[in-house]
């Protein structure tokens, strides 16, 4: 599908940037989950004129304010992105292409840590956070890729064209069945425990599975949550900075034309009311951009 702007992105800043963009009138479609939002389930009492409420009935609302401007919800996550000339192109989940003249990016902050034991003490000898920046270093060894969602799908297939041995490791599976079927066809072996600690005295050894079960292996990717920003700011060509936030000037451009971002990616304060506000300037400017009126 074509778009004139693609927000990345369904919690209060892609939402607000989402209503703010199609006011405008130009299309909008918005990738990610409401429900993966950090916002969702929680309650809050420090938000401009609501008193107390829940974060699950502000994204609701805001989401049929923004298609009863025109915006579409596509519910799922973005799994690769690229420049096309002066073009944007991304696949979804279900391998949907979505080409787009501008982007916001939107995805929050990532919280990919499992919090295991070993998982720090091992981190650099075997455990690794990014399967496609480490995938060379396993060409003939053991891997074991852990993750519920697509983003970890796509890298246990991947990695079967590097390790002799590709593990994938999800408990509460929310990964795209398609996805899951090709790592499958793959040859990736699946488990369905919980990790419960790396082993590994000077590198890692096994990772060991709520289940009692030891998967024996030499690297265990971490791979929670979806794609993350600094993935996709790098597929971009925006650098991110060393903590993976996007840095924006006040209008919320990257320094790449026609790449937008807001909220939480772009650093703290992680709330509520700052997401919304860039969330509004990202989407008046992608606007502006597409019309040229810039
Ligand atoms: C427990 C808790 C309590 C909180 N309490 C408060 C409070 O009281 N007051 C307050 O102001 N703030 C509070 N916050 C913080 C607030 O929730 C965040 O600041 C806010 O949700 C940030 O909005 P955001 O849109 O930038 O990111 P998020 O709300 O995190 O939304 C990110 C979106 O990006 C999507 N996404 C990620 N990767 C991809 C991808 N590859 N493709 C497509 N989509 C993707 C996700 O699915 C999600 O829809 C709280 C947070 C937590 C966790």
């Amino acid at each position: 599908m074509d778009a004139d702007i693609l927000i990345i992105g369904s919690g209060p800043a892609g939402i607000q940037a989402a209503i703010h963009a199609s006011r405008r009138k130009v299309s909008v479609a918005v990738a990610g989950k409401p429900a993966a939002s950090a916002a969702a389930g929680t309650e809050m009492d420090n938000y401009f004129g609501t008193g107390r409420v829940s974060g699950d009935r502000l994204i609701a609302e805001g989401i049929s304010q923004a298609e009863s401007t025109g915006a579409v919800f596509l519910g799922q996550n973005v799994i690769s992105s690229a420049r096309a000339g002066d073009s944007f192109r991304f696949v979804l989940e279900d391998g949907t292409e979505v080409v787009s003249k501008a982007v916001v990016i939107a995805t929050g902050i990532s919280r990919r840590k499992l919090g295991i034991p070993g998982e720090k003490e091992l981190f650099g000898k075997g455990v690794s956070y990014c399967a496609v920046c480490d995938c060379n270093f396993y060409k003939g060894r053991r891997a074991v890729i852990v993750g519920n969602e697509s983003e970890a799908a796509v890298s246990a297939e991947m990695m079967t064209g590097y390790a002799s041995e590709t593990s994938w490791v999800a408990w509460d599976m929310q990964a795209n069945p398609v996805l899951v079927s090709k790592a499958e066809a793959a040859g990736v072996r699946f488990y369905g425990s919980k990790p419960k600690a790396i082993l590994g005295d000077a590198k890692v050894e096994a990772l060991e599975l709520e289940d009692g079960t030891a998967i024996p292996t030499d690297g265990v990717f971490i791979e929670l949550g979806a794609k993350s920003a600094a993935d996709i700011a790098m597929d971009l060509d925006v650098m991110p900075e060393m903590d993976d936030t996007i840095k924006v000037g006040a209008d919320c451009a990257t320094g790449v034309p026609g790449v937008f971002a807001c909220g939480d990616v772009t650093g703290r304060p992680w709330q509520v009311a700052k997401a919304v506000g860039q969330g509004c300037v990202a989407g008046t400017n992608a606007a502006n951009y597409v019309k040229g009126e810039r």
